[in-house]
């Protein structure tokens, strides 16, 4: 499957395809078989009209961590400098200490799904890097919010290359 090894140990898959055009793959985070998460964010957050929230990287700069409410594990879900097909060095920027919050109640505790797009088999191939699950084109992060049950929807929705 391919999956970016930064929380490959914490994804619980629902649905994969694989082809000749194209490569995805989408899934829930979990730890300790739980899916409640508080999660910590770089960049901007912007609301619609309608409240909806969005995530949008601000000079130049945008990630996203999700610690574990149970064990405390910080798992690395989003950081555009070190993921992604353009990414630009292998470790991670230190950083995202801006906490995430629920804009119905507040609250910073949430079910993640993530969806990411990849290049086709040979754009894969072509790339020679041993690393293809961090290779993906394209992040998809959904929320919903534990505490009031109110679906975030594509919170963040970047594209890497
Ligand atoms: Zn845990
Ligand atoms: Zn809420």
């Amino acid at each position: 499957m391919l999956i970016p090894t930064t929380f490959a140990s914490n994804f619980q898959c629902t649905q994969q395809k694989n082809g000749s055009r194209e490569n995805t793959t989408a899934g829930d985070l979990i730890c300790c078989g739980k899916q409640r998460f508080a999660l910590e964010y770089e960049g901007e957050i912007k609301y619609n009209l309608w409240g909806t929230t969005y995530l949008l990287s601000q000079n130049g700069r945008v990630a996203l961590t999700a610690r574990c409410k149970e064990c405390g594990r910080n798992i690395l879900v989003f950081d555009n400098a070190s993921m992604g097909y353009d990414r630009q060095s292998e470790t991670a920027k230190p950083g995202c200490g801006n906490p995430m919050r629920c804009r119905r109640c507040g609250e910073n505790n949430f079910f993640v799904s993530i969806c990411l797009e990849y290049p086709d088999d040979q754009d894969l191939q072509d790339l020679d890097t041993p690393d293809t699950g961090n290779a993906f084109t394209w992040i998809r992060v959904t929320l919903k919010c534990n505490n009031c049950g109110k679906k975030h929807s594509k919170v963040l929705d970047y594209e890497t290359g």
